[in-house]
């Protein structure tokens, strides 16, 4: 991961089964990131199947990618509190111990840019055609992104 790379498809989907088999996620459950290629998307669709609860929808952030650079490169993180800040959006108040993730540097976010384009972009068109897909607006505060995303999970 700190190269910009993904974890192979077997090992996640190892630990997604494993932590939906827990009691908590019976009552449902947000796969944050996952799937990022079409072969994880169908390989959860089996595996959800065969657990009995399919996807009710799979929410697209969609971000303009001058935006989105600069929330990556901009995000820091306290190693004191854990709080999340952008120098550019949202700086810290007073003191922390800010850190910025290994994948949020400027060099691996190109990589990972790449590997969007190349492996998790075809899931639009993947959801889109299996009727699940919300498209979020998500260049707006945190506040009204969350709203969007409710709503758009709700409909
Ligand atoms: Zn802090």
């Amino acid at each position: 991961m700190d190269h910009g790379q993904l974890v192979d498809d077997e090992t996640v989907l190892g630990m997604i089964r494993e932590r939906l088999s827990l009691p908590d996620a019976a009552k449902g459950f947000i796969l944050d990131g996952f799937p990022r290629n079409i072969a994880q998307a169908e390989a959860l669709q089996k595996m959800l199947g065969d657990l009995h609860t399919p996807l009710d929808s799979v929410v697209l952030l969609n971000l303009d990618l001058g935006v989105l650079f600069k929330r990556l490169t901009g995000r820091r993180i306290c190693q004191d509190c854990g709080r999340v800040f952008n120098i550019y959006t949202s700086p810290p108040e007073g003191k922390h111990q800010l850190i910025q993730r290994p994948d949020d540097k400027e060099e691996v976010i190109g990589k990972r840019l790449e590997v969007f384009e190349a492996q998790t972009k075809p899931l639009i068109q993947y959801y889109q055609a299996a009727g699940s897909l919300r498209i979020v607006d998500a260049d707006a505060d945190v506040d009204t992104v969350f709203k969007s995303i409710e709503a758009a999970v709700a409909a």
